[in-house]
């Protein structure tokens, strides 16, 4: 199937980008634009657009900064103004609602009355790019060579999967789905083109355990200026396996999977869902293209087709996984994430699949992440993956 998107990109009052991805008429063939301008006066209220104009001639650039751990070799941004960002407002101050019609201002970020899927940079991002700044600028906090400090370049993207409010993503259709994985490819070969991006990462946070701040269904994207934690974990992996059988890793796992076949959930001709070997969340359970493919950007059509169908499957099952006492289910919170090959780094060992997890581990009972899994870093499992399998199974239809 040919999916029919148009892309239109304008700029919203402080300059931040913001991008229409439709896939209805009259806005697919042309026949309408999207409303464009924002007539909000948007200051400098720590908007990237107001970092941007403040930038340029301070000896320390501004924007976001990152110092790096030296006790663990990681970066850590510091946006200590996301302290400032908007918290569970009400549907009528939401600010990923359309406009509301008639009306001649609008608090919210989407200057049209209605919208298919929208991307736009985020007003309070972690990253950040500063112009006139290269990315690999470093200075010494306190003057000490232990304590590396660089801008925390990058870009931080919200992605509106509908106009909806009180939809989810599970309740979208297959069509709309497709666009969303279009606006997902779409980025990530944007953002990894920007100076100074290591890793594009695509995820959604659903529910309020997760600590989401907006009840709209969104997605974020991130462009992060290093190859973060777990994925170089993954890699380091992958090195060690394909110097000793020369082998990729993850192509080796999903045929492991499919071999023992306890833990396969879900099997689409392009797509297969399994629960990892050696799970550590309550529930979870990874997505991975039958073919060997590094990123979104690298999918086919028919292989897109195919991965809305079997991702909205998955996340029917996953809204039932658990019911509470009287019998209704328990719309699951969860994190969703796109593990993508880094732009760089790596590439010919990475494959792309999602990962789904929860901290639900049963109705009303979250899983905290307590002094072994905080402290350490060293993860105790409440359960077992193949009971995880076993009833994500039993809910097929
Ligand atoms: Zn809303």
């Amino acid at each position: 199937m040919n999916h029919q998107i148009r892309r239109t990109t304008t700029r919203l009052a402080d300059d931040r980008e913001l991008i229409y991805f439709d896939d209805s008429e009259p806005y697919v063939s042309g026949g309408a634009t999207r409303r464009l301008d924002d007539p909000r006066p948007l200051g400098d209220d720590g908007g990237a657009g107001a970092d941007r104009a403040a930038a340029g001639h301070a000896p320390v650039p501004e924007g976001p900064e990152m110092r790096f751990d030296v006790l663990t070799g990681e970066w850590i941004p510091l946006a200590a103004h996301r302290m400032n960002r908007t918290f569970l407002p009400p549907a009528n101050a939401c600010p990923l609602c359309p406009a509301t019609p008639g009306s001649d201002y609008s608090d919210g970020e989407i200057p049209d009355t209605a919208y298919d899927v929208v991307v736009f940079e985020n007003r309070f991002p972690s990253f950040a790019s500063v112009p006139g700044t290269a990315p690999d600028t470093e200075w010494s906090l306190d003057g000490e060579a232990l304590w590396p400090v660089r801008p925390a370049f990058g870009r931080c993207e919200v992605v509106c999967f509908t106009d909806r409010h009180d939809a989810a993503f599970a309740a979208l259709s297959p069509q709309r789905v497709r666009t969303v994985i279009e606006a997902w490819a779409d980025r990530t070969t944007a953002l990894a083109e920007l100076d100074g991006v290591e890793q594009v990462f695509c995820f959604e946070n659903r529910g309020r355990e997760i600590g989401v701040t907006l009840n709209h269904p969104h997605g974020q994207i991130y462009g992060y200026p290093f190859v973060t934690p777990r994925t170089a974990a993954l890699l380091r992996q992958s090195e060690a396996h394909h110097a000793r059988t020369g082998r990729k890793l993850l192509t080796d796992v999903l045929e492991a999977e499919r071999r023992a076949g306890t833990r396969v959930v879900l099997e689409t001709p392009y797509w297969t869902a399994y629960v990892p070997a050696a799970a550590r969340w309550p529930v979870e359970v990874h997505l991975a293209p039958n073919r060997d493919v590094p990123d979104l950007p690298a999918l086919t059509d028919a292989e897109r087709d195919d991965l809305a169908i079997a991702y909205l499957e998955l996340l029917r099952r996953l809204d039932l996984f658990f019911v509470s006492p009287d019998g209704t289910p328990v719309p699951l919170p969860y994190i969703a994430g796109w593990h993508q090959a880094p732009v760089r780094e790596g590439r010919d060992l990475a494959r792309l699949h999602l990962q789904v997890f929860s901290v639900l581990r049963a109705a009303g009972k979250l899983k905290y992440l307590a002094g072994s899994e905080s402290g350490m870093g060293a993860w105790v499992s409440d359960t077992t993956p193949e009971r995880i399998a076993a009833r994500l199974r039993e809910l097929a239809p």
